[in-house]
């Protein structure tokens, strides 16, 4: 059987159908900022494309960037993604435990050294000399320095590997650190708590077609899905420009869906698709469903935006 065909019938059988799928890969598609005429090559990409070995750790972190990644409302995005990456180790949702899973891991970097894709989700604690984060007896810290530099590239999923995160809010007992501070080396960072797994996809399939990563903003973000404000593409802006503002979660303004600025809306200072791509097969985001944007995929998450509810101005 062709890897195409298996890929589509093992989908099938997980409830996607070939019209889901190619419907995925539009939405895919023009999140990566490609025209429509790329979607058959999005499709080929997916379906044909030499899987990719992927090392995935989890460090410092709550689990939730792998929960958004690998069981979103779509039940077969884990069936996608393991048949596009070769995800050769995971901590989260591997089968092997202990000196089985110490050995795949040692086993993959050492095979593929300059090959394989590091993601990293979670970030680094530094204090009390790394023993904060400890696994299997191996330091945190001492595990990302001697892995990272053996990667192709290090994409950093989610706000804490990519610039610390809630870890690294004040006072920062741990001395967490981002990815790129420990290892010195320049990283993908797919912000956001959680981010959202789309953007990882696009990060990918932008390996897949092109055979590189996609182009970066000042921070490390793919510029596909962070090159806007998201108070640039927001559906209430045009309350924002005509000073018609929400003032209380309970009131007429709030069910009119006026712009929610005073309520402490951080969009304007953030840079996400969130508007365009949304979260749960792309029915709803925060300041759709009424809540303020807490800037969540912006470097200095949590302390920067912290109080949520109180205005920037
Ligand atoms: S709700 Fe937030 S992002 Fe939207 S227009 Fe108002 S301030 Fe900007």
């Amino acid at each position: 059987m062709s890897q195409e065909k298996d890929l589509l019938d093992r989908l099938e059988r997980k409830g996607l159908s070939r019209r889901d799928f190619m419907k995925y890969c539009g939405a895919l598609t023009a999140t990566m900022g490609l025209s429509s005429a790329y979607v058959p090559k999005v499709a080929a990409a997916l379906k044909n494309a030499p899987r990719t070995p992927v090392v995935w750790l989890a460090m410092a972190e709550c689990t939730g960037c792998a929960e958004a990644t690998l069981r979103t409302t779509y039940p077969w995005i884990d069936t996608l993604l393991l048949d596009v990456i070769s995800l050769d180790y995971n901590d989260t949702i591997m089968a092997p435990s202990g000196e089985a899973a110490e050995k795949s891991l040692h086993d993959s970097v050492t095979k593929n050294t300059g090959k394989f894709l590091l993601v990293v989700d979670g970030s680094i604690p530094t204090g009390a000399d790394g023993n904060f984060g400890v696994v299997g007896g191996k330091k945190m810290i001492d595990v990302i320095k001697e892995i990272a530099p053996k990667a192709l590239a290090v994409i950093c999923i989610g706000t804490c590997s990519s610039y610390g995160g809630l870890p690294a809010a004040s006072p920062n007992p741990t001395q967490a650190k981002s990815i790129s501070e420990v290892t010195g080396l320049k990283t993908v960072n797919i912000p956001g708590c959680p981010p959202n797994p789309i953007n990882f996809v696009g990060t990918v399939v932008n390996y897949l077609l092109f055979g590189k990563l996609p182009a970066l903003d000042d921070k490390g973000r793919p510029l596909f899905a962070f090159g806007q404000l998201i108070h640039d593409q927001c559906p209430r802006r045009s309350h924002f420009d005509a000073g018609e503002f929400v003032t209380s979660f309970n009131s007429e303004e709030a069910r009119k869906g006026f712009c929610l600025y005073q309520m402490g809306c951080k969009g304007p200072n953030t840079y996400n698709n969130c508007p365009a791509v949304k979260y749960n097969e792309g029915t709803s985001w925060p300041v759709q469903a009424g809540h303020p944007c807490i800037g969540c995929s912006e470097p200095n998450f949590w302390d920067k935006s912290a109080p949520f509810f109180k205005s920037i101005s």
